[in-house]
């Protein structure tokens, strides 16, 4: 089975269903999303490519994105989805490192990479263009029988740190994360409906087979992005439907203030970063039993533990609070373990490296054999996320080992600070970093934003954790750095920090 065999089941079986909304308008059914597939990859074939080509996608979400997608996939060829609010550079960078020939863009995107002059890009087409409808005009192809390693989604880390690596997704691993989704995320009956508020190159779009499986509505919203006004009223209009966010998006629908109707908001699927405790108590408290977790890594994409639903919404469990501040149980379609220093599995209660096997963990990294042969070392996804199981088989993050505090030769997940200063109703969001420090090797610094009193929170961290761990230094800031996905940049924010302190103490930059 390979990703194009659902829509041909889907135009086959309900071809007038809705396929994609544009906002509340249907932009196409079944039929004619599975019609221009077939004739996008008769244009993608004239134009040159071959199965097995990478056609790199580089536009915010759209509701071209879905056609493109399968056209590029009808074609027998690999999609790129880029982060759209990367730099010119940056997806030049990808262009050149895939070995993009063709590629898709929004007219923005279009004109960066253009001015790069990426090696070996042939041609630059903007969505919705002529050129782009020129695509369309052929008689329109089989779909290619993809097996189920070949290669569908090149899916480039979000890069953080250093140059992003192209993780190869195949048939197989979307495959298995569609089931997955189905039978544990979020069981999606005919009909049932998606919203992209967050990027489709991303978790939003990994998600949109689910819904093309199940004969649903892809909506993308007509700004493109993630506004809760427009939220609230594209749920109200279409009902049952479903999103992914990254928690700082929930945060904002909270504070928004947004009323969403009963009804209309199906399941929120949060991941790709730390929801904490207390806000997840407060979305619940304003939306209801419909938020559910999914951890997981560009890797093994949307998949390695989840938080479903009922669990998240179980508020007598004795131990609710400790599970809904976990990443939940291991996913049915893999499996995970902890392991030590020396790749040796570590019992229930013991912290170290998070490692994954199964069908969901990628192929490798695209032209990457030595961080492959190192990530996969032993037939074990090495996720470089820092965790321990419970006894019931929960997992919980204790941040990337980079992110780790060392203070005094003692650890510091910075999390569980964090956890801890934002029960304070005057922290609305709060990072914690460490900071270089003569004596003590690292001192904890907490970067807050909100008008809490340092003494006040000095007096919360010693109520509830270790002396050593409560903060030595606040610094009160109006944002934190983030990236596309609502991600944290702890490394920018270190970086931020260590020009604060040169800066205090009257050296040059
Ligand atoms: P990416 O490959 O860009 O999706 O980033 C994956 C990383 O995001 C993981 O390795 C984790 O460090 C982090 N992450 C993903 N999901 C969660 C989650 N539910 N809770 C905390 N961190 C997460």
């Amino acid at each position: 089975m390979d990703m194009t065999r659902w829509l041909v089941r889907s135009a086959g079986t309900c071809p007038d269903w809705p396929a994609v909304a544009h906002g509340t308008t249907v932009f196409q059914d079944y039929r004619t999303l599975a019609a221009r597939a077939a004739k996008l990859a008769s244009g993608l074939r004239a134009a040159g490519l071959a199965p097995g080509d990478r056609v790199l996608v580089a536009a915010p979400n759209c509701p071209q994105y879905l056609e493109l997608l399968y056209g590029i996939w009808w074609a027998g060829c690999a999609a790129v989805p880029a982060n759209s609010k990367l730099h010119g550079a940056e997806l030049a960078y990808m262009v050149a490192h895939s070995g993009t020939k063709v590629c898709f863009a929004a007219r923005k995107q279009a004109q960066a990479i253009a001015a790069e002059t990426p090696e070996g890009l042939e041609r630059v087409i903007e969505v919705g263009s002529a050129d782009y409808e020129a695509l369309f005009a052929g008689d329109p192809s089989e779909p290619w029988l993809a097996g189920p390693d070949e290669m569908a989604w090149l899916f480039y880390t979000s890069g953080t740190t250093g140059r992003p690596k192209g993780a190869m997704l195949s048939h197989r691993n979307l495959l298995a994360m569609t089931m997955a989704y189905l039978t544990d995320v979020d069981p999606t009956e005919p009909g049932d409906r998606i919203l992209h508020a967050a990027p489709m190159s991303h978790g939003s779009g990994l998600y949109l087979m689910a819904h093309l499986a199940r004969f649903g509505v892809n909506i993308v919203p007509e700004s493109g992005g993630f506004e809760p006004d427009e939220i609230a009223s594209l749920t109200g209009h279409w009902q049952r439907t479903s999103m992914f966010a990254a928690p700082t998006m929930i945060k904002r629908m909270v504070s928004s203030g947004v009323e969403i109707a009963p009804d209309a908001l199906r399941t929120v699927i949060w991941g790709g970063a730390p929801m904490y405790v207390s806000d997840v108590k407060s979305a619940l408290e304003r939306f209801g039993p419909v938020f559910a977790q999914i951890y997981g890594q560009g890797e093994t994409p949307m998949t390695t533990t989840l938080l479903p639903k009922h669990i998240v919404a179980d508020k007598a469990h004795p131990r609710w609070e400790e599970r809904i501040g976990s990443a939940g149980h291991v996913n049915p379609v893999v499996s995970v373990q902890v392991f030590d220093d020396d790749d040796r599995p570590l019992p229930a209660g013991e912290t170290g490296e998070i490692v994954v096997r199964g069908e969901t963990v990628m192929l490798g990294y695209w032209n990457n054999p030595d961080a492959t042969a190192e990530t996969l070392r032993g037939g074990w996804l090495h996720t470089g996320d820092v965790g321990s199981f419970d006894e019931d088989g929960f997992l919980t993050l204790r941040d990337r080992s980079k992110d780790m505090i060392i203070s005094g030769g003692s650890n510091i997940y910075p999390r569980e600070v964090e956890e801890v200063l934002l029960t304070h109703p005057g922290v609305r969001e709060v990072s914690v970093i460490g900071r270089p420090h003569g004596e003590w090797g690292e001192v904890v610094v907490a970067y807050v934003v909100g008008e809490a009193d340092e003494g006040d929170l000095d007096a919360l961290c010693l109520s509830r954790i270790a002396r050593f761990k409560r903060p030595k230094h606040y610094v009160h800031v109006e944002d934190l750095p983030k990236n596309n996905y609502g991600k944290i940049l702890k490394t920018e924010l270190r970086a931020s920090d260590a020009r604060l302190v040169r800066g205090s103490r009257g050296e040059e930059d």
